[in-house]
């Protein structure tokens, strides 16, 4: 992610919505991926400081202690909710103290991974905008976490657009249990989120596309029985040399899951290099350095927060190994997302002006 100051000169924050050294309200515009200093003026209206021709809204979710969301809709959008609010269709049962800060959690990393799709230009559409295949969020609950409600298991996954997580997912005790019994490195909600939006861009971007005989190639065949896979998947486990072939040992259970995991790994690397750069940690042209430059910034830059997070007592933050298949399938990733870059209307984003992010 790229850094962000306010008018001020200081230091701001994604999720800020005050300054927290001039105490001026800040906010996020999705369309420019710019952070605004604002002014409050009539009608609902607030602009940014200095300059009286950009206009916004708040998102119905700011004024709420509940999520706090500081992203801004332009003043031609008819939403109250910003473009990120207005995905979720479903949320846990806010009579329940645990799910206000379940929700709230689950549209952090949401609005996170939001972003990583407009950085990338990887354009979606609403529920109301293709009620057969828009995206949609819905945040369910369980027996597990509540036994009020009706459904037994919940499972977090993607089905024609709509992305299911179960809202559990947010608890940092839960999260841990799974992974240890799942025997995973990293579970994170932002990483739940990347991975059940490559299941969208696979059918969106590959499926029927002419990427998907290259897809079958390096990844398998998509149409492999999914349930017979997934069963042998937990019955008999991953295979031993699964390092060699994938990203994770959940990404061998089907050739969609290879995807969605490397998919998530794509825009995890590709978030933290951004962030790097805007810290004058590394020197890299994201968009126009080949993959090869790039892979071997990434492992540069791993080095050093492995190296980092052993100072202070932690684990490592990158506690993954790249082989060269997985190296294959991460830079497939990149040629669709270049190309879809590339077809992508730009209008939206030439406000950007400098920006470092939208070139
Ligand atoms: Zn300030
Ligand atoms: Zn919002
Ligand atoms: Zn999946």
């Amino acid at each position: 992610m790229k850094r962000f100051h306010c008018s001020c000169g200081s230091e701001i924050f994604f999720d800020n919505t005050k300054c927290i050294n001039c105490g001026q309200d800040v906010g996020f515009d999705p369309a420019t991926l710019r952070m605004f200093t604002l002014q409050e003026v009539k009608g609902g209206l607030v602009t940014e400081a200095g300059e009286a021709d950009t206009r916004f809204r708040l998102c119905k979710h700011r004024a709420e202690e509940v999520l706090a969301c500081n992203w801004l809709i332009t003043e031609d959008d008819p939403h109250a909710e910003c473009q990120s609010c207005r995905l979720t269709r479903v949320i846990p049962h806010q009579s329940i103290p645990k799910n206000v800060k379940r929700w709230r959690i689950l549209e952090d990393a949401k609005r996170r991974m939001i972003y990583n799709l407009l950085n990338n230009r990887l354009t979606f559409e609403t529920r109301e905008e293709d009620p057969e295949k828009g995206l949609v969020f819905d945040f369910l609950e369980d027996r597990r976490s509540n036994p009020l409600v009706a459904e037994e298991h919940i499972y977090t996954g993607h089905s024609s657009g709509v992305i299911t997580v179960n809202a559990a997912e947010a608890d940092p005790e839960y999260r841990v249990a799974v992974r240890e019994e799942m025997n995973e490195r990293y579970r994170t909600n932002l990483g739940h989120f990347r991975h059940e939006i490559g299941h969208y861009y696979w059918m969106r971007l590959v499926q029927n596309t002419r990427w998907e005989p290259e897809f079958t190639t390096i990844f398998g065949n998509p149409y492999w029985d999914y349930d017979i896979a997934l069963k042998n998947y937990y019955e008999n486990g991953p295979r031993t040399d699964w390092q060699e072939y994938h990203i994770s040992a959940y990404a061998g259970m089907h050739p969609l899951e290879d995807w969605a995991e490397t998919w998530a790994h794509y825009l995890h690397m590709n978030d933290t290099l951004e962030t790097a750069v805007s810290f004058n940690i590394i020197k890299l042209e994201f968009r126009r350095d080949n993959f090869r430059q790039i892979f071997a910034k990434w492992m540069e830059l791993t080095v050093a927060m492995n190296a980092l997070n052993r100072s202070v007592g932690k684990f490592d933050a990158y506690p993954f190994v790249i082989k060269h298949m997985v190296y294959r399938k991460l830079e497939f990733i990149r040629r669709v997302v270049m190309d879809a870059r590339e077809s992508s209307a730009p209008a939206v984003f030439s406000a950007c002006g400098s920006s470092r992010s939208c070139d």
